[in-house]
């Protein structure tokens, strides 16, 4: 049985104040049969990780990073290195969002990098990978996901801990979300892929998450899909209410 993995990536949003505010009234409000059940974990941007980290100290609510750079150090201006992640207590890395592949003009091989990178410093990469509507429409999906995992997997190895998260970009903050039918299929295809390069096992083990529009309304018919173990969050992991009832509703139906 995989463990469901319920995080939060706050995108640009929430500064130190609004960090400690959301992270203290969530911890009053996360129970033990939550964490039983479900890692969750939230991603605020690197400004707030200090503040976070301290905060989570003695919980179990896991911290992770938006982004990262791959090298360790050098003269990499307003880059961030997975050394200076892992030591202010980074679990899990997203890694090759489409905002980033999008806007950062992230490619393939610098993705590949970077989840390499994060395995080193032994945290956890989460590689996101997802086609455009108009790939859909062409009906290439397949092909554009099969691609964007084999190259992001490229340097892994099969001891190697990683999650991937199927996100759509046309589901990506636009309140359009992948049904189950739809995300389930994309997400059985994505395990065959990693157990074609890895081997069965491997492919069992892995926890492959949706993302796209997320909300307390539709994640309980999601993670009833056997092959969605946990959802990556955005828009709807910004109001502590809403993350709360992401995160209950998906117990609920676990149960
Ligand atoms: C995301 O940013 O990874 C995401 C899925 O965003 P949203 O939930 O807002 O669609």
């Amino acid at each position: 049985m995989r463990k469901i993995l319920l995080a939060g990536n706050w995108k640009m949003y929430k500064g130190i104040k609004e960090t400690e505010i959301f992270i203290k009234e969530l911890k009053e409000e996360i129970d033990e049969e939550i964490f039983e059940k479900s890692d969750i974990a939230i991603c605020p941007p690197f400004t707030s990780l200090y503040i976070a980290s301290n905060l989570l100290k003695d919980s179990k609510i896991f911290l992770g990073a938006q982004n990262v750079f791959y090298e360790k150090e050098g003269a990499y201006t307003g880059e961030i290195s997975p050394k200076m992640l892992k030591e202010i207590g980074v679990k899990y890395v997203i890694v090759g969002h489409s905002e980033r592949r999008e806007i950062g003009k992230e490619d393939d091989e610098m993705i590949a990098k970077k989840v390499k990178a994060v395995i080193d410093e032994d945290m956890i990469p989460i590689l996101c990978v997802g086609e455009k509507l108009e790939e859909r429409e062409k009906g290439i999906e397949k092909e554009i996901v099969e691609k964007q995992i084999i190259s992001g997997l490229k340097f892994v190895n099969e001891k190697d801990e990683f999650v991937i998260a199927y996100e759509p970009v046309w589901a990506i903050g636009t309140g359009k979300t992948a049904t189950p039918e739809i995300a389930g299929e994309m997400q059985g295809f994505i395990r065959k892929k990693i157990g074609e390069i890895f081997g069965k096992d491997k492919a069992e083990k892995t926890r492959i998450l949706y993302g796209g529009s997320i909300k307390p309304e539709n994640i309980e018919e999601l993670i009833k899909h056997p092959e969605i173990d946990g959802g990556l969050i955005g828009g709807a992991s910004l109001k502590k209410e809403s993350f709360l009832s992401i995160i209950k509703n998906s117990i609920r139906s676990l149960k």
